[in-house]
């Protein structure tokens, strides 16, 4: 048997770099963090190979006393917290006190800085050396702030090295930490340079089109053409940021950012809040994208639950959820095209683009709604006059008897192949699917009809009954109340047994035992749980689809325009219910660019 010996103090922190020191990129994020808890302004990177030979690390923020540098690169020191207290509300990145130390015990260190409140004009740069790690300073030249300086990562633990991948691939995640942190903090000024190239310059941002031109040059312009701001607040919870229009879907959860406190994170609670929130109009298997920030009481959520920090627990965590699905539901809900204009402004026009939307947006819809036949079948009601395809939109809508204003998606000039309808509004061509538009109508109008009445229950003729476990059980009988306003009858008949008696009728063909056990865990990991209104929305889904116009069949003038005043009209009508687009503009200006014309 082995006698038991202390570790070095190199070994000793070389084990905790297991934990967060895996790549250049994780250092880099260390290095980011440090800048960004000292208050800088602005950071320049420098990186070399991938990271892998150099990545440097400089800052303007408070820098750090002579006397405390040795200590920066030991394990357990920081400034940032002191008494246990103080780990219940944490408003730092870091805390753990153990980045520099783990770095510098896998690399070549090297850390200068020169305190904002020296007296001296120089600055000192400080290195750990051996198993012991035993530091030594040097007076250096340097202004206030900090410089951290890592060569050669990995020099001294070769199975990690093994590791790393390609310089390219290192460098694409460096640049991705990047990017994160940028978001977080508009007000910094963020350079990267990569083997003496400059990849990045994001100049401070602080007002809303500078955050807007930030935004283009980090998630890419067509994000940001593609996108609508969210400002919602509620019970002390605050959620700003930007989410992509259901259109424009990815095949990869790669642009999605969720900041809590300025800090990023990956959490179950809030992706299962989103997917929820985008459910309805998200085309199977895509993924939506968003940058989003939410700002709660630091006492409120846990940091402390990783070493890597990219977890937290939120003390309450259903209202968090509650909160986030409420406020994008919301959101999405409300695209429909009058939006259109006001949020799709791109930064180097946006100027123009803006004075349009605004426009745009202050046009009355028009209140004369047309009769729609139970059939579904489009059609005016009143004798209305001739269409006038060729005139001016003011002109039409006046034969029309509308007001003197174009409505958003204008009026209806022509059907194209049995396919599409093609209309004119003030400010350019419209194009309409038309199928895809009538669908979506369809079925928002079948929801608020069933919403409306309350859910028709039909009790099982044989109650089935299924051993749960006791949590579960427990869940249904706290739940008894809403499950039945859903339409789901529980009786919790045993400690890990439950009975169903009545299921939603339009629900009772389908496979009641597997929908009774996803709703118990959802309710029990989520606190609720939308799996009985998607079973529904989906069957009316199809029942929407088939109900609906079908291509190739020819509509009138009058009823292709009553179709555009009820896509107005519609919630999410943007999108069909498979999250296509179900209409796309082309504005003047656009089709004049086409045409290489000047106006
Ligand atoms: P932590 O960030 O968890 O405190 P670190 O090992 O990352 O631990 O850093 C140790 C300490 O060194 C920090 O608490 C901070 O006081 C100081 N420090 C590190 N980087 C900087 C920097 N760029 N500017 C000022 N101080 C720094
Ligand atoms: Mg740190």
């Amino acid at each position: 048997m082995n006698r038991i010996n202390r570790l070095s103090p190199r070994l000793a922190n070389q084990i905790a770099a297991g934990e967060v020191v895996e790549r250049p990129a994780s250092v880099l994020k260390e290095l980011l963090e440090n800048s960004l808890d000292a208050g800088a302004r602005r950071v320049d990177i420098e990186v070399e190979q991938g990271g892998k030979k150099l990545l440097r690390v400089r800052d303007d923020g408070g820098g750090i006393h002579k006397d405390d540098l040795a200590l920066a690169l030991s394990r357990h020191a920081t400034s940032k917290i002191a008494r246990p207290e103080d780990l219940a509300a944490i408003a730092s990145l870091g805390f753990r006190g153990e980045a520099l130390a783990s770095i510098g015990s896998v690399s070549r260190l090297e850390l200068s800085s020169r305190a904002a409140e020296a007296d001296s004009e120089t600055g000192w740069t400080v290195r750990a050396e051996g198993q012991q790690m035993e530091t030594s300073l040097a007076p250096c030249q340097h202004g206030v702030g900090a410089t951290v300086e890592v060569r050669d990562l990995f020099f001294n633990t070769p199975a990690r090295k093994k590791f790393l991948k390609t310089e390219r691939t290192e460098f694409g995640r460096i640049d991705e930490v990047l990017k994160r942190l940028a978001l977080s903090r508009f007000d910094v000024q963020f350079n990267l340079r990569h083997n003496q190239r400059t990849v990045h310059e994001l100049r401070p941002a602080l007002d809303e089109l500078d955050q807007r031109r930030r935004i283009g040059l980090v998630c890419g312009p067509a994000f940001l053409e593609n996108s609508v701001e969210v400002d919602q607040r509620a019970a002390g919870l605050r959620l700003w940021g930007w989410i992509s229009l259901p259109a424009f879907s990815r095949s990869q959860a790669d642009l999605q950012y969720f900041y809590v406190n300025g800090r990023i994170v990956r959490d179950k609670i809030v992706s299962h809040a989103i997917r929820q929130a985008y459910q309805d109009v998200l085309y199977h298997g895509r993924h939506p994208a968003y940058v989003l920030f939410l700002e709660l009481d630091a006492a409120a959520v846990d940091v402390n639950v990783h070493p890597t920090k990219h977890e937290v627990r939120f003390r309450d965590s259903r209202l968090v959820h509650d909160f986030l699905f409420r406020s994008l539901h919301r959101e999405l809900a409300d695209v429909k095209p009058e939006a259109r204009g006001t949020d799709q402004v791109l930064p180097e026009t946006s100027g123009e683009a803006s004075e349009r939307g605004v426009a745009q947006t202050a046009l009355p819809l028009r209140d004369a709604a047309p009769v729609r036949e139970p059939g579904g079948e489009y059609r005016f009601a009143a004798q209305t006059p001739p269409a006038n395809p060729a005139g001016t939109p003011e002109q039409y809508a006046k034969l029309f008897g509308g007001g003197e204003e174009s409505p958003p998606l204008g009026y209806a000039l022509a059907q194209l192949h049995g396919v599409y309808i093609l209309a004119q509004n003030r400010d350019g061509l419209i194009v309409v699917d038309m199928h895809a538009a009538h669908e979506r109508i369809t079925y928002e109008r079948m929801k608020q009809a069933l919403d409306g009445e309350s859910l028709r229950r039909q009790n099982l003729l044989v109650p089935l009954s299924l051993a749960v476990s006791e949590a579960e059980a427990d869940c249904a009988e706290a739940h008894r109340e809403g499950l039945l306003a859903l339409g789901l009858e529980l009786e919790h008949v045993a400690a890990e047994s439950v009975v169903v008696r009545q299921v939603p009728a339009l629900l009772k063909d389908g496979d009641i035992e597997r929908l009774v056990r996803d709703v118990l865990s959802d309710l029990l990991e989520f606190g609720s749980s939308d799996r009985l209104e998607n079973r529904r929305n989906e069957l009316l889904s199809t029942m929407a689809c088939h109900g609906s116009v079908r291509a190739n069949r020819r509509l009138g003038i009058d009823e292709m325009n009553a179709l555009l005043r009820d896509m107005e009209a519609t919630e999410r009508s943007g999108q069909c219910n498979h999250g296509r687009p179900t209409w796309v503009w082309q504005s003047m200006d656009e089709l004049d660019k086409l045409f290489l014309r000047g106006r």
